[in-house]
């Protein structure tokens, strides 16, 4: 390939950083191996001082692993990207490089629930505190912020509600604060939304889910600029060790590979399911920002290529009523995960939200008788006849 800014997005998935061996094998190998050899004393020598550029040690650089780095960073626009073992210690990695004690964080209170303890119980005692405000409200937004504020933090569409942040106004608000806005753009993958283009400064993925879309490996990454992810961010993981394997960095871009067609079948599915749904005369409530009905309708077909895999909807008669549809389901498995070619159900309320308070679940809206799919690649058709199982009887 030339140069990237040349190619489509299904074309950078299928292509970018790739860099054949004199083998001349097609597909992209695995390099299995912990360290590299150099021809000679001086060469090491020049290696470690950052003289010459190449491999050291596979928890600095691996090539199976810097493919899906450039493959990634080029799909989401980003100068830089740098693979993490988890979704998880690349949030970890993130705090680790741009944060110190005194420093706050404004995060949207719809995050993941283990983003959410990260910040509480493991960066609190480090002195970074961090204060949590609703996804779409963007004055409390600007409210929460202080002179000490240094990361905005928030996932697009939140799970399991769906609602929609405005990327380009809190990015805005990042910067006019001399803070940076850092995005969470598991649910959407760059194939949907390209949240630097909107202003975002850092770009984070767990590649456990739609990256790799089948449900086999765990691994994350970070996009961004050279010296805020090339540097500060890729400093952190090369000395701390969360470095991605290179078995799953292969899965993760072959995955790549297919990202664009799934996610447009995802989405598809999850649309003609939401509309279902939505006229359903079982179900009170559909939460998919594909509906014209979703509050943030406009700004999702603004932001976002398309709607996504995730929907939530909420039926009468609490947690007896949704635990009834979720255990007359034959084919969808139940769950927590998402972003695989299985349709997975869950009941937000005792499981991923069941660590709130009463209070907490109240505020952040997630009802008893709410249920989240992650809308997989099955035949809509099965997937409708085994909600409804359930919501028929109820
Ligand atoms: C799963 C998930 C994470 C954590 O990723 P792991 O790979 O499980 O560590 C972070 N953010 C979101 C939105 C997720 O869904």
């Amino acid at each position: 390939m030339t140069d990237n800014n040349d190619y489509a997005l299904e074309t950078l998935a299928v292509r970018a950083g790739q860099v054949r061996t004199p083998e001349g094998e097609h597909a992209e190998p695995i390099f299995t191996t912990s360290s590299y050899v150099f021809d000679s004393a001086a060469e090491a020598a020049a290696r470690f001082k950052g003289e010459s550029p190449g491999n050291i040690y596979s928890r600095f650089t691996n090539p199976t692993v810097r493919t899906f780095e450039e493959r990634l960073a080029a799909m989401e626009g980003g100068a830089r990207c740098v693979a993490t073992a988890s979704g998880m210690a690349a949030i970890l990695s993130t705090c680790l490089g741009l944060l110190q004690q005194g420093d706050h964080i404004v995060s949207s209170r719809a995050i993941f629930g283990s983003t959410v303890v990260l910040f509480n119980k493991y960066l609190a005692p480090f002195g970074v505190e961090t204060s949590y405000v609703p996804l779409t409200d963007l004055a409390a937004w600007q409210a929460a912020i202080r002179p000490e504020t240094k990361l905005l933090f928030l996932e697009t569409p939140s799970n399991p509600l769906t609602e929609v942040a405005d990327i380009q106004a809190l990015a805005d608000l990042a910067h006019e604060n001399g803070a940076l806005l850092v995005v969470d753009n598991c649910f959407c993958t760059p194939v949907l939304q390209q949240p630097l283009r909107f202003g975002a400064d850092v770009i984070i993925h767990s590649a456990t889910k739609y990256i790799d879309g089948q449900g086999r490996c765990i691994g994350g990454a970070v996009v961004g600029d050279e010296e805020t992810v090339g540097e500060k961010i890729y400093g952190v993981i090369r000395t701390g060790g969360p470095s991605l394997s290179p078995f799953n960095a292969w899965v993760f871009l072959k995955g790549l590979e297919t990202l664009a067609v799934r996610m447009k079948a995802h989405s598809d599915n999850a649309l003609a399911l939401a509309r279902w749904l939505d006229v359903h005369p079982k179900v009170a409530r559909v939460h998919h920002p594909g509906l014209d009905s979703h509050p943030q309708h406009e700004l999702a077909a603004r932001q976002q290529s398309d709607f996504g895999g995730v929907l939530s909807f909420e039926v009468e008669g609490g947690q007896a009523a949704a635990w009834q549809v979720i255990d007359s389901t034959a084919l969808l498995s139940i769950t927590a995960n998402l972003g695989d070619t299985k349709t997975t159900i869950t009941h937000p309320a005792t499981t991923t939200h069941g660590r709130l308070t009463d209070a907490e679940r109240a505020e952040a809206s997630i009802g008893d008788g709410l249920i989240r799919i992650a809308v997989g690649l099955e035949h809509q058709d099965d997937i409708r006849r085994d909600l409804d199982r359930g919501l028929s009887r109820l």
